[in-house]
Parts: C-alpha cells; structure tokens; sequence
C-alpha cells in the first residue's frame, strides 16, 4: 500500500492565530491535521491540494521554489556528487502553533482537473516518499549495517505487508470505534522484519525472512544481514515449527529489528534485538489477537514490543484528536524520546490498528 501523500482535501475551517496578524491555522473535513497557512488564502468548502509530512517534492517545479530556502534536501554521494535534490515537508512549529504538511489552492494545479475530495495526486504532482528515497539510496550514502540482499519480493499474496494508518487520516475513528478496546503497545523505531514457515507459502523452502518489501538472502558477500542474526539470536526457525504444530497452521511473525546501525537506533541499544508486534494465521488468513500474541512470544521466549496498556477503552478516554496526539507523547521504557504508539484492537469485533505518532518527537527530528 503505497501512502497517499498528496491528495484533495476540502478546508473545513481557518482560525487567525492570536499571536499573528497574518497567519491562520487551517483544518480540512474528516482530517485530523492542523496546517498554518496565510491569513485568508482559504475559506471554508474551498478544496485545496494537501501534501502530508514526509512528502518529497521535485526542486524544479517552479510551485515549491518557495519552500526551498527551509526545506530544501540534498543527497550527495560518498564521493561529494549530487544524487537527488528535493524539497521535504516535516512538522513545524510557527508562532507556538505545530503545522503539519502543505496546502496550497487548487488554482496553482491547473493540470488537476475535475478532482473530487480525497482524490490521489501523488503520483500526477511527482510527490516520493522520503523514507523510500533513503532507502533507495542507502547504498550510495552509506549509513546502514550489513546490507541484506533479496532473495525475492515479500509473499503479500499470503502475509499482510506490515504498515499502519496515522490517526489523523481516520478522524471518523473518535465516532466508529468509542465502544472497542485496543492493546497499547509502543511504536519502535527500527525496520519491519517477518518471519513465516509456510510450505503454503514456499514448498521448496518454507523458511523466510523478510524486510519490509521483500524476502532476504541468508548471506551477503561480507557477512549475515542483521535479520538472519536475529533468526539465529532467538532460534527463530525451531521456534516457528514449534509454533505452527502447536496451532496445526502455519504462522508468521512480524516485529520491529532494533539496535546499532538500524534506522539511527534512537532508543540506543547495544545489540541487535527484535520484539515482535504481530502474529499472522497463514492458514487462517487472520491476526491472532494481540493479547494472545504477546502471551505466545513470552512463552516462546521472544521478545514483544513494550505494552503500555492491555486492554483500553481509548475512544471513551481520549475523546479528541489533541488528547490522543498528547497521549503519544512520552518516554520509551528504555528512557528515550518514543517515536509514537500503537493500537490494536483486542475485542472480538473485525480486527483494527492504527499509529499515533508524538509531535514532541516528530519536532525534535532533525533531518
Ligand atoms: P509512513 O507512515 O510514512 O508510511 P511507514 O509506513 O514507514 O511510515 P511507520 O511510520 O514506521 O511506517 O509505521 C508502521 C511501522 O511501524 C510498521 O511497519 C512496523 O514496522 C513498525 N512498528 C514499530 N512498532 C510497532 C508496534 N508496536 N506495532 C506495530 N507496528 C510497529
Ligand atoms: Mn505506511
């Protein structure tokens, strides 16, 4: 599922910021992000353009040469050449105020024609997603441990790529999901690692390890990538078999690889570790219940990502996007500033997660 970064939104409201006399911060319908924007460039019903955090807008269209002085982003290679340039949007705070993405009027697009609310214009305004443009480039700007290689894609036809929804892109949620109770987990900030044993899956070789994408080789020319070292760490191959017989089916594991040399290892660890967060039924097609899941890992002896509440009724306790958005913000149980939380519902309707990133941290990242 590639993120909907650039899309139509209509504005539902533009309040003036006290402290300014030419600035308003504007809230589009059915969204929860706050964007400061030039006083009276917008009114209500208007719909507008909206670029989420993390888009990467190409330098040379003339519309973003605005943002350049504050936002522009340069790759440049090992050897001083310039890869890539483009301009990124990220959290800021102007005059006290956090402001999320850009707006800008649907006039400037003339290209965009006919559009309706919640229409994608990703691809149409040439709008990448930083995070992927790294990671592209991560060979050429060093930066990473042991580089995996792939031994193919991920198996999406059978295991659910790992991924969640921002709740500011589910503002319906505050009505919908007031009676369910989710598991509180912590949102680790590392890279997405599967494993499966599935003859389902693969007959010829079952066991696999996967990256967010795609599935990895157990060996590189210069060593073992830090996901085959984590099976290895936690025996995870012996573990799985115990697991599928154990339940008759076929699993996969999903987790978050932390430690030195993985995305900046923030929470500072001193070894590669990995703490499990999902547990896919193979067979079944379903998501044990998170619950269950972090009993399973205890009892198998693998590591589970940081539970900060089991069973919350979150919708009754956290009634607005602001509350929700404070809540996330916090220490992780290592005493670092914590990337976010996670949710995931634990009652016995259709299974439901989503992230709620922290604006503390998301304001103190530097890039
Ligand atoms: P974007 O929102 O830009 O698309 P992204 O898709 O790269 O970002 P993240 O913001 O990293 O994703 O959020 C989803 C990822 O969070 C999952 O793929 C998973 O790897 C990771 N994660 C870390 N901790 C948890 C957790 N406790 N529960 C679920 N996922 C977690
Ligand atoms: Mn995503």
């Amino acid at each position: 599922m590639s993120r909907k970064l650039a899309s139509i939104v209509t504005i539902a409201s533009c309040d003036p910021i006290p402290d300014s006399d030419n600035l308003s911060v504007a809230r589009m319908a059915g969204k929860g992000w706050n964007v400061v924007t030039q006083r009276g460039e917008y009114k209500p019903g208007d719909l507008a353009v909206f670029f989420e955090i993390d888009s990467y807008l190409p330098s040379d269209d003339p519309r973003f040469e605005f943002l350049k002085n504050r936002c522009l982003k340069k790759f440049v290679s090992k050897s001083g050449q310039t890869l890539k340039e483009g301009i990124l949007i990220r959290t800021c705070k102007l005059r006290g105020v956090i402001s999320q993405g850009l707006l800008m009027p649907i006039g400037n697009f003339p290209e965009l024609c006919d559009v309706t609310d919640g229409q994608d214009v990703t691809e149409l305004l040439k709008v990448e997603h930083y995070d992927e443009v790294v990671e592209a480039l991560r060979p050429e700007i060093g930066g990473s441990s042991i580089a995996a290689e792939a031994m193919g894609k991920f198996p999406s036809a059978f295991i659910p790529k790992t991924d969640e929804e921002r709740i500011q892109n589910l503002g319906d949620y505050f009505e919908t999901m007031k009676d369910r109770v989710f598991e509180v987990t912590e949102k680790n900030d590392g890279s997405s690692m599967t494993i499966f044993l599935s003859r389902t899956v693969d007959p010829e070789n079952p066991f696999g390890v996967c990256s967010r994408n795609l599935r990895l080789k157990p060996e590189v020319e210069n060593g073992v990538p830090a996901q085959w070292q984590i099976v290895k760490k936690y025996d995870l191959a012996a573990k799985l078999e115990q697991i599928n017989a154990m339940f008759a089916s076929e699993f996969a594991l999903q987790g978050e690889l932390v430690g030195p040399g993985i995305n900046d290892n923030r929470d500072k660890y001193t070894d590669l570790e990995w703490h499990v967060f999902k547990i896919w039924d193979i067979a079944n097609q379903r998501y044990l219940n998170p619950n269950e899941a972090q009993s399973l890992a205890l009892q198998m002896g693998i590591p589970y990502v940081p539970v900060i509440n089991q069973a919350m009724n979150v919708f009754d306790e956290l009634t607005t996007m602001e509350a929700i958005l404070a809540f996330a913000e916090g220490k992780t149980a290592r005493g670092h500033e914590r990337e976010g939380v996670v949710f995931k519902s634990v009652d016995d309707k259709p299974f439901v997660s989503f992230k709620v990133i922290s604006n503390r941290y998301l304001l103190k990242q530097k890039d």
